[in-house]
């Protein structure tokens, strides 16, 4: 609080980089909150007495442990665990687990962060929390890979439960690492409950859970394309990745008329200008979720389709370089830059559905936003996933099973409602049409009035 009592979120922001320099993708995602809040701090003078800035940004708890593990060869191997328990405000802690070599500290409280506004925006009763660990599962033998979920899950146990944190997956853990992580959590605990969601359907998941990420960002791109009178028919789409979030926002696209003709892995991508069609989606999904194999094997079965390899020192991503109307960045987070974003402005697209978390850096953002094409930031589009997630826990505490149109008309009925709080919130605070606003907005708000309601804790 300045001495005028105009709360100054700059000096808050300065405060979180003095305290964590160096961690540069939760420093990009709170600047980015902040900037778009600073309006609401200051038509809420409540929030600034209660220091809601300075506590949404420290995360309640932050467990960090050691996972030994043994591979084939009998080589020991120790990797870092991680789980951070940001906000429950709201609900208990809920987030998914990120097994790939990049995760850090830094990495994982950008999303934990990301995912208490998105956890609110569900209409569900969410807290958020994000965790996981720098092991690599490509390349991993199944035993190896259950060896590492079950060390990891072993620590991780004492901190997490059905009514405490819900984990579910995020890159690099799927139905088999949930399987394994679930399976020593109910040997150590002696108890069968929803402690996981993306579990198996005949064990507790549920229906449209696999499907529900990509589903819910395409049904997002609908309700944006729904302002304009349009629809996907029709339209030609980029996609990134091919794993769970790209596999799904492909499904959808064609289902709902449209034509998608790219997609990636960390190693390259695939332009098939024909298209990709649901047969060719199918080889895909064999290739990456049971081969575990690389998307450059696609080219070698449909010729037509041209292979680029990636190379991490280049400038842009030559996949946003080609004629479209809608981009789905389903991968992960900064593979869209300034210089992409300038890329697919000029090659005709109008509509971004972020699938993965905060695809795009601040530049490209703001480029977007500059040129007002329709833009859903991740923590909207890609609510869908952490929905039927919420969903599952409700199954679970029931103890029944809805079947697969109704949790597909809850899904879409909730990324109708997120759509929704987005463009009102952004409205009422004076950047109509801006859903980045609108999203962090009313995530926001709803979190600090629970903080508020809550007390000094
Ligand atoms: P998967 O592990 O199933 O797939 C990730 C895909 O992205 C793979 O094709 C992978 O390629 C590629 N990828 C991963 N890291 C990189 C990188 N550093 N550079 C280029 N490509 C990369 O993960 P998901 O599909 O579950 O997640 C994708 C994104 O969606 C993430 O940002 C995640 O946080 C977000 N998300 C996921 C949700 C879910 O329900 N699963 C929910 C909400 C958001 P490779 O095979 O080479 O690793």
């Amino acid at each position: 609080m300045t001495m005028h009592g105009v709360y100054n979120t700059k000096d808050v922001y300065e405060k979180v980089v003095s305290r964590d320099p160096g961690e540069k993708e939760f420093l990009q995602a709170v600047h980015e909150v902040f900037e778009s809040v600073k309006v609401v701090m200051e038509r809420n003078p409540e929030y600034g007495k209660s220091r809601i800035l300075e506590r949404i940004v420290e995360p309640e708890r932050v467990i960090i442990f050691r996972v030994p593990w043994m591979d084939d060869r009998g080589d020991v191997h120790v990797n870092r665990g991680f789980r951070i328990q940001m906000n429950s405000a709201i609900g208990p802690y809920k987030g998914g687990l990120r097994f790939h070599p990049s995760v850090n500290l830094s990495i994982l409280k950008f999303l934990a962060f990301e995912q208490v506004f998105k956890n609110a925006l569900t209409t569900l009763p969410m807290g958020g929390g994000k965790g996981g660990s720098d092991f690599d599962p490509k390349g991993k033998s199944d035993a190896e890979v259950m060896r590492f979920c079950q060390s990891f899950m072993l620590e991780l146990q004492k901190y997490i439960g059905a009514d405490t944190d819900v984990p579910a997956g995020d890159i690099g853990v799927g139905g088999r690492e949930i399987g394994y992580m679930f399976g020593i959590y109910k040997k150590v605990r002696t108890e069968f409950t929803g402690v996981l969601t993306g579990k198996s359907l005949n064990w507790g998941g549920s229906l449209i859970r696999p499907e529900a990420t990509g589903y819910g960002s395409v049904y997002f791109a609908s309700e944006m394309l729904a302002t304009q009178n349009k629809t996907l028919e029709g339209k030609t789409c980029l996609v990134s990745g091919s794993g769970n979030v790209a596999q799904y926002t492909a499904q959808k696209i064609l289902e709902l008329g449209g034509k998608v003709v790219t997609l990636s892995d960390s190693s390259g991508y695939i332009y098939d200008e024909s298209g990709i069609t649901p047969e060719k989606l199918k080889y895909v999904m064999m290739l990456k979720n049971v081969k575990r194999g690389r998307i450059s094997e696609y080219a070698d079965k449909y010729p037509k389709a041209v292979y680029t390899p990636l190379d991490g020192a280049m400038d842009h991503n030559p996949l946003w370089d080609h004629k479209a109307d809608c981009a789905f960045p389903s991968a992960t987070q900064n593979e869209i830059n300034g210089k992409d974003a300038i890329n697919l402005l000029k090659n005709g697209v109008y509509l971004v559905s972020e699938g993965a978390n905060m695809p795009t850096t601040p530049d490209g953002v703001d480029l977007f936003i500059d040129k007002k094409i329709l833009y859903g930031p991740g923590k909207a589009a890609n609510a869908g996933g952490v929905s039927v997630s919420g969903l599952e826990m409700t199954q679970n505490s029931m103890r029944l099973k809805w079947s697969r149109e109704e949790v597909d008309t809850k899904l879409k009925q909730i990324m109708k409602s997120i759509h929704k709080s987005c463009v009102e919130a952004a409205q009422e605070y004076g950047t109509p049409g801006n859903y980045v606003n609108g999203a962090n907005i009313a995530g926001f708000v709803k979190v600090a009035n629970a903080m508020l309601d809550q007390g000094l804790v």
